[in-house]
């Protein structure tokens, strides 16, 4: 299960469809294998090994709930009027209802005694008050020693659910829901980045043509593929070669189209501006358009070799 959680994190930030063939075929490259390790190792050790040390010194939930809480918050609480004194035993006269079987500290995943009051460490899973239900049910008592409550039900007082906190925690929460539902809504289809050769600013080719190098790095994120036309936005001495006008691109994946523009004339100055338009050719609106510079050998003239 760690080693799967590793292989799923990473397929995050690498084509997954490619991490699985490759995993069989040892041809994992040396980031992919550290981090597939690392998440897997992270994985065991905080789920394996450490467990409710998690929960308990590792995770904020708990600190967080804690300071949101007031006396009127739902919480797991053990009722002391009903459950005190505790003790074994069949005669119960001047007892109350808790057996001391332990069984609510049993079950606990973080070990906690609920009778003693609520505390930080709590994760409220509940399972005490399963747990204690049951017991209740086979000693022929009420149910719900250990129950949600409130500390003011607890104590007898009155308990509003519906107070300013409430209303103010609800419209955060709706803020953020709106904040997902708006990002998902303007999720961009379609990603472009032009990324200049690093091995050369430019090339001269035998004719005397200035040659600039890039690549296009298209992520097409809808399920199905597309075919996209390349676009040279750029005065008319740049041209880009027909052949790499346009590209497919497979649904949900990442595609390098190495592209070479070409200078026909001398150009005034070293460098020109100008932008790679990508469009869909099954939706005109789904465009794209990323802007960079080329460059050209001396102001005004090529340099031959
Ligand atoms: S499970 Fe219920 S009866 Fe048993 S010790 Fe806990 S509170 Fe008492
Ligand atoms: S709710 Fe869960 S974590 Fe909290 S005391 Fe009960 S069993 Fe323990």
């Amino acid at each position: 299960v760690a080693l799967w959680t590793g292989l799923t994190f990473v397929g995050f930030f690498t084509p997954i469809r490619d991490l699985f063939p490759n995993l069989i075929a040892w041809q994992l490259s040396g980031w992919e294998t550290f981090w597939i390790l690392f998440y897997a190792f992270a994985t065991y050790g905080n789920a394996g090994y450490l467990r409710e040390q998690v929960c308990k010194y590792m995770c904020p939930y708990a600190r967080f709930q804690g300071a949101m809480f007031d006396p009127d918050t739902l919480i797991i609480s053990y009722d002391q009027a009903r459950g005190e004194p505790r003790a074994t035993g069949k005669k119960r006269e001047g007892l109350g209802d808790c057996i001391e079987c332990t069984m609510c500290v049993q079950v606990c995943p973080t070990g906690i005694d609920i009778r003693d009051g609520l505390q930080i460490d709590c994760i409220a899973c509940g399972a005490c008050i399963d747990a204690c239900d049951e017991v209740m049910t086979k000693v022929q008592k009420p149910l719900g020693l250990i129950r949600y409550s409130t500390a003011n039900l607890l104590e007898g007082k009155p308990s509003r659910i519906l107070r300013p906190r409430v209303a103010i925690y609800a419209a955060l929460l709706l803020a953020l829901m709106l904040t997902i539902v708006i990002g998902i809504s303007q999720r961009k289809l379609l990603l472009l980045d032009v990324l200049r050769d690093r091995n050369a600013l430019y090339r001269v080719a035998s004719d005397g043509r200035t040659e600039n190098a890039f690549t296009l790095k298209i992520t097409n994120k809808q399920r199905e593929s597309s075919c996209y036309d390349i676009l040279l936005i750029a005065p008319a001495a740049l041209q880009l070669s027909k052949r790499q006008s346009a590209v497919c691109v497979d649904g949900r994946s990442t595609l390098a189209w190495p592209i070479t523009i070409t200078a026909l004339q001398p150009l005034a100055s070293r460098q020109l501006e100008f932008a790679i338009a990508l469009q869909s050719q099954q939706d005109p609106e789904l465009r794209r358009v990323e802007n960079s510079r080329f460059f050209s050998p001396i102001e005004g003239s090529y340099e031959t070799k």
